[in-house]
């Protein structure tokens, strides 16, 4: 007997014909669902475009490609997105994503073989061993897309987790309507389960009604068809249940097809397709205003206002909710949600150039009328932290921290912002300086020092230390500064400081939209630091050193530059730092947002503490998983809105160290995570839990310079203007 089968059995020619017409519709619908698709993205008038490493000539924009092709591919292939802290929904997605390819596959083989190969060539591919070995793979993989869908589908009916359940931080209960996304998620799921069932089903029948041995190389279907004639359904009775459920199953095939530029569905489009067209550094390097910019193109007012690629990615959203579960804003009862966000934003640009304005049909939203305010909140797009881990989560390559920064952009370009936040922006353009203070105070730290620190100006050295302003304002990170100079005078550094002429570095300056100071602010200190001598530049504040490393060079100044955790691993490393005794302690340590996710730097400052002999005990969010301070974006100027009875971000994650068990120092290399964390321990009740140490502190302590340590008092009083 031939190992193959008669596909279209029992069809009369004129339900072939039927057949084929209803393919071509769907394919119809679906084309056009694209097209529109297109035409919206391309109504966006931004000119936001994906930064790669290699550009610029013809060769490096063909590796580029080749580069972006391969990663896409990659990251789709292996799911790694998807995967990353997803647990057993990873594996789920991974067995409806795989069973669904390779079901398309192998309908489009049967296609090929039967409208192609066949009647053009007279080739016959589809039986012996390979039919055998596809009836095989076709069983596997329908039984991963089923099982992977009903594990979805009991992960969001059962289990129901809180990033699923569509409340918004930023609306009273009721105050919004988001059945529309309950409905679209079941159809979605539940059509994909009816797909996959009723193609088992179809099998069954099939097998029960001819029974031949060779069937069971689709050993699920052939296990049914087996049930199915216990049950006495074989022969004609087979056939007509096998006729009627074949057009119901190609039906809702077909449907779901055409359905899918207008559904939940539309995700396996966008998905990979924003993967593709991210940006490399989205949300790390901003990007600069266009020269010569008017007001209207300072930032996004408008939905036109966004680039094609940017409204491509609203519509990736798959609504999984784990950037609404990472968000710290969201955890800390601020009103911003950034899946709300990108859900809102995709309304509006739906409503306002999707399908309507295809169909001649009045938009519901003006494309070019402001969305700032309605619907899009300014308490919303303030109460973000640029912390980043709701890019780092998404496993569609959203790039929310942009968005929200162009939209800040025309906020501040506007004047509608927090009065603290102007205030503050106000006193750094005047003294280059959060604080207030009067520039000649910058280096007064220096003053408690038992030797002279070089102002880099004059003399060269090996390093220009870049200090911030938290670590020469702040009186708590003063002491944090003079202990770190003794250290490198110690290990015999060289090293000197810009005194007067330093400047903020601008790094939450620019998150928090004020691009035109923060240009200043940038070209002043590019100008200084290039009239020294040196050869490496540090700082212990990760902010400046995330953009004088990142951002600066757009500018002009292209150094390297190091963290302190970096410099001080080098020293031990190079042995003339040492330390005279192990530190008998717990500790727990957190990763700054834009010295860990934004630059990868997780290892040097758990390295410099294992060199200490600290025992560091890792929260349960460590590495590019931390959770933010609360502090960053700019947040650190305006005042707290959170809701009442939140704990703050910083408080939250006090909590999560403290929960640890006996971990005795909560170890920090920001200035502000020290600020953020003194006050957070005070104010979350864990004094006598848990003590703040900078990382520099545990060093010299195993170094034996605690002795040495300054007095307090040998630098000026803290004018912050933060409260
Ligand atoms: S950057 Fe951080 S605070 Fe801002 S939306 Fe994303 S997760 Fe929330
Ligand atoms: S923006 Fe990304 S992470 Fe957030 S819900 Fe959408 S797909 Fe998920």
């Amino acid at each position: 007997m031939r190992q193959t089968r008669t596909t279209f059995a029992g069809l009369s020619t004129p339900e072939k014909v039927l057949w084929y017409v209803l393919i071509a519709v769907s394919v119809a619908v679906f084309a056009w669902g694209v097209w529109t698709l297109v035409a919206k993205y391309r109504s966006g008038r931004g000119r936001s475009r994906p930064r790669v490493a290699a550009g610029g000539t013809p060769t490096g924009r063909a590796r580029s490609v080749a580069r972006r092709t391969a990663r896409t591919a990659r990251v789709v292939l292996t799911h790694s997105s998807i995967n990353r802290r997803a647990g057993i929904s990873g594996i789920a997605h991974a067995g409806v994503f795989y069973g669904f390819v390779v079901l398309a596959l192998g309908s489009g083989i049967l296609a090929l073989q039967d409208d192609v190969a066949r009647p053009l060539f007279g080739f016959d591919f589809w039986h012996g061993t390979f039919y055998l070995v596809y009836s095989l793979f076709l069983d596997v993989f329908g039984a991963a897309l089923t099982l992977g869908l009903l594990a979805l589908g009991l992960k969001r009916g059962i289990v129901a987790p809180r990033r699923l359940d569509y409340r918004r931080a930023d609306r009273a209960p009721g105050g919004y309507e988001r059945r529309r996304y309950v409905i679209g998620d079941w159809v979605f799921v539940g059509s994909l389960i009816f797909l996959a069932v009723t193609g088992f089903v179809l099998e069954g029948v099939r097998i029960a009604e001819t029974d031949r041995g060779f069937d069971a190389w689709g050993p699920l279907g052939w296990l049914l068809g087996q049930g199915f004639r216990g049950i006495g359904l074989d022969g004609s009775g087979a056939q007509t249940v096998h006729h009627a459920l074949w057009w119901v199953h190609g039906v809702v095939a077909l449907a779901f097809v055409a359905a899918i530029p207008f559904t939940k569905a539309l995700h396996m489009l966008t998905g990979p397709a924003s993967v593709a067209t991210g940006d490399e550094v989205a949300g790390t390097q901003l990007p600069m205003l266009p020269r010569d910019a008017t007001a209207e193109q300072v930032g996004y007012g408008a939905i036109a206002d966004f680039a094609p690629r940017e409204l491509l990615q609203l519509d990736a959203c798959t609504k999984c909710g784990k950037c609404h579960d990472a968000c710290p804003a969201t955890a800390g009862g601020l009103p911003l949600s950034p899946r709300d966000l990108v859900l809102d934003l995709r309304e509006v640009a739906e409503g306002a150039m999707g399908i309507r304005s295809q169909l001649h049909v009045p938009p519901l939203h003006d494309p070019g009328a402001s969305i700032l305010g309605d619907p899009i909140r300014s308490e919303t797009l303030w109460s973000c932290m640029s912390c980043m881990a709701c890019v780092e989560i998404c496993p569609v390559g959203i790039e929310h921290v942009p968005l929200i920064n162009q939209m800040r952009r025309r906020l501040v370009e506007q004047g509608d912002m927090d009065s603290q936040l102007q205030a503050t922006f106000e006193t750094i353009h005047t003294t280059g300086n959060s604080f207030g203070e009067n520039r000649r105070k910058r280096a007064r730290w220096t003053k408690g020092l038992p030797f002279p620190v070089k102002d880099i100006r004059k003399e060269s050295a090996e390093y220009l230390w870049f200090l911030g302003d938290y670590a020469s304002f702040d009186p708590r990170n003063q002491r944090i500064t003079q202990t770190i100079a003794q250290l490198l005078h110690e290990a015999g550094v060289d090293f000197g400081v810009l005194y007067d002429a330093e400047r903020n570095a601008g790094c939450d300056v620019r998150r928090a939209g004020e691009e035109g100071l923060f240009g200043s602010l940038a070209k002043t200190n590019v100008a200084t630091i290039s009239g020294c001598d040196f050869d490496r530049i540090f700082t212990w504040d990760p902010h400046s050193f995330h953009t004088l490393k990142n951002e600066y060079p757009e500018l002009g100044g292209a150094w390297t530059v190091l963290h302190h955790t970096e410099l001080l691993l080098e020293l031990f490393e190079r042995d003339v730092l040492v330390a005279e005794r192990q530190l008998d302690a717990v500790v727990t340590y957190h990763d700054p947002c834009t010295l860990g996710r934004y630059n990868g730097v997780f290892e040097p400052p758990r390295e410099v503490l294992r060199r200490i002999g600290v025992e560091l005990r890792e929260m349960p969010r460590n590495r590019d998983n931390s959770f933010c301070c609360g502090a960053g974006g700019g947040r650190i100027w305006m005042k707290d809105q959170r809701a009442d009875g939140v704990r703050r971000p910083s408080e939250q994650r006090i909590d999560e160290a403290v929960a640890l068990g006996d971990v005795e120092y909560f170890t920090v290399a920001c200035p502000k995570d020290v600020t953020m964390y003194e006050d957070a321990i005070r104010s979350s009740g864990h004094e006598r839990a848990i003590e703040l140490r900078e990382l520099s502190e545990l060093v010299a302590e195993a170094v034996g310079l605690r002795s040495e340590r300054p007095g307090v008092g040998s630098v000026g009083d803290r004018t912050d203007t933060r409260s």
